[in-house]
């Protein structure tokens, strides 16, 4: 057992400690904090720190989704709920005549068409300023056929695509080569100053081909060797050095000729076939020239055990130079060995789209906005695929995030009173091809980011039942949170830290972007405590849904699923939208967050 499961363990451990206390009262640092600005038993306002954001002391404040007096249910938006409804649009939205709902294809046309009436059928205002329910997003598609092979001295080490390796170049030519290039092993190949770390310490890797391991650090405790040195890189939580995208990055600006990553199931958190399958087919990105000119030449992942053999080939041993690059004094290892490659490329412009709708705020703050997200987007259908009908149906990742977002505009536009606040319902497209329409959005902003209190992302459901916890990911990062906590309390429920943080979910759907640019945003997972149910249960069936059906054709609509859950937690997402909607106070990150600063000076730079 590795340490970082060992550690593992222990977490679990102390997660199914912290559930024990669940039926009475809240687990420190987990529900106990309020929000700023009321307190639950008083109702009554506080002296509040100072803090960013115009209108302070501007409204009264009420707890998070309290229904007034003044409202019924119904008109409080908490009539509208129904499971079935949510059903139908994931059904329809992951139907095989939507194709798996690819960018730029028939499938987006339907899956456009279909948001836009329900959008309309709400009630809702187009959310572009121009009056229209989406926001263009030009990309360009590329389709890479790589020839790659290793050449150890004499001996050729040969590779097949996808099955022993991938790799794709974004320099959008049509061809792409790299011959002869000396291969060198750089770690993590992360460079955090912070952390008084750099793994390529003064050697030169321009022109040669990087090879790392995914992940960021794993450093241990010096004065014990099972524990997380919790001083580097957020202990056992990833951070942003964790993500494929920053090893890529870190290679452009070094300039390596190509890159390679070391593909590990665990730290990686899915299986290669994850990557195979999304690798292997036509990939896209936001057209920007600079951004082009910058980037590594080829960038890859290698299956383990083909890492494995090449470096026993080379005379080195794999899991030995694994422990090396978890210390601080690590150094570059030049591998005897060189990389060709060549990737011809088929390249197209296409447009793809957001899809955005709004309701507009009552009074003075309607310039003020709570964003909610999800991706409609999903893999699209694989022509190569033989057996089934190769269609990415994407039901859970993210139809069901889709509906939920539907739901939640449905929620609101049955009040009868406007929040002060304005509220934009986004589905993005792209998201599985690198985030890219939030990113799109986050840069070419249809409302101003400084006026954009939140991001409320959502990316797969609850389909098994209902439960008495919701996950937080990335838990610690907002003080969207002890609102959540607080309206969770409320409804008989809990909020739980994601008990993987070491698998950087944080980092891995669109509310990502909205927080690179400052913006507060909050990412969830389903609950793990599901009722009447054996603990191990909620466990289990996501780690079923990942190893069988994630980023996979049978990502289906399944006879047993159950949507109660769902609605709960959209319940709770709903009723956290409206709080910040209609609460005084702006959502913050909270010290030590790595988003906190860029928020402070957007909003610093605005007054
Ligand atoms: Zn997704």
């Amino acid at each position: 057992m590795s340490p970082r499961s060992h550690h593992s363990a222990v977490w679990s451990a102390a997660i199914a400690a912290l559930a024990l206390f669940a039926g009475c009262e809240a687990p420190a640092g987990v529900v106990a904090r309020r929000s700023p600005g009321y307190t639950a038993q008083a109702k009554q306002p506080q002296a509040t720190e100072p803090r960013p954001g115009p209108a302070q002391g501007a409204g009264a404040a009420v707890p998070p989704g309290a229904v007034t007096q003044m409202e019924t249910a119904a008109s409080a938006g908490e009539g509208a709920w129904d499971a079935e409804r949510l059903m139908g649009h994931i059904r329809q939205l992951s139907s095989d005549e939507f194709e798996g709902r690819g960018p730029a294809t028939r499938g987006e046309e339907l899956t456009v068409a279909y948001l836009e009436r329900q959008f309309r059928e709400l009630g809702l205002e187009p959310g572009n300023p121009d009056g229209t329910y989406f926001q263009n997003v030009p990309l360009v598609g590329f389709l890479g056929s790589p020839q790659a092979q290793f050449q150890v001295g004499n001996l050729p080490l040969p590779l097949e695509f996808p099955r022993d390796y991938v790799a794709l170049s974004r320099k959008m030519v049509p061809e792409t080569q790299v011959l002869d290039s000396e291969l060198v092993f750089v770690g993590y190949g992360v460079v955090a100053p912070e952390y008084n770390w750099d793994d390529f310490k003064d050697v030169d890797v321009r022109g040669k081909t990087v090879v790392m391991l995914i992940n960021d650090p794993a450093v241990m405790d010096a004065s014990d060797p099972t524990r997380f040195d919790d001083s580097a890189f957020r202990g056992r939580a990833m951070t942003y050095y964790g993500r494929w995208t920053y090893k890529y990055e870190i290679a452009s600006q070094k300039g390596a000729k190509a890159v390679l990553i070391i593909h590990d199931e665990q730290p990686a958190g899915y299986p290669y076939e994850v990557v195979e399958g999304s690798w292997s087919r036509e990939n896209f990105d936001i057209v920007d020239a600079q951004a082009i000119a910058s980037r590594v030449e080829v960038e890859g992942w290698l299956r383990n055990d083909i890492a494995d053999k090449l470096f026993k080939a080379c005379g080195q041993d794999l899991s030995q130079l694994q422990q090396a690059a978890k210390q601080r004094d690590f150094r570059p290892v030049p591998l005897k060995a060189r990389f060709d490659c060549k990737i011809a490329n088929r390249l197209r412009q296409v447009q793809s789209k957001n899809m955005v709708a709004k309701i507009t705020g009552q009074g003075p703050r309607s310039d003020e906005f709570v964003v909610y997200t999800a991706h409609w987007d999903h893999l699209g259908r694989d022509e190569k695929v033989t057996q089934g009908d190769g269609i990415y149906n994407g039901a859970l990742d993210n139809a069901s995030g889709v509906g939920g977002l539907l739901e939640i505009a449905r929620a609101f536009a049955s009040k009868a009173h406007r929040p002060p606040r304005s509220v934009l319902f986004l589905a993005t497209t792209a998201e599985e091809k690198g985030l890219l329409g939030s990113k799109y959005y986050a840069t070419h902003p249809l409302v101003p980011l400084e006026r954009t209190l939140a991001d409320i992302n959502m990316d797969g459901l609850n389909a098994w039942g209902p439960t008495k916890d919701l996950i937080v990911i990335g838990m610690g990062q907002t003080t969207l949170e002890d609102s959540l906590a607080d309206i969770a309390r409320q409804m008989g429920r809990e909020l739980r830290p994601d008990s993987e943080p070491e698998k950087g979910f944080f980092y891995r759907s669109d509310h990502f972007e909205f927080a690179k640019r400052g913006v507060p945003a909050i990412h969830f997972d389903s609950g793990d405590d599901y009722l009447g149910q054996s603990p191990e249960y909620g466990r289990e069936r996501k780690q079923a849904y990942t190893t069988n059906d994630y980023h996979k054709p049978s990502d289906e609509v399944r006879d047993d699923w159950d949507l109660s859950g769902a609605i709960q937690d959209l319940r709770m997402l709903f009723r956290l939208g409206l709080h910040v909607a209609s609460d005084a106070g702006w959502p913050q990150w909270k010290p030590g967050s790595e988003f906190e600063s860029v928020r402070l000076q957007m909003l610093g730079e605005r007054n």
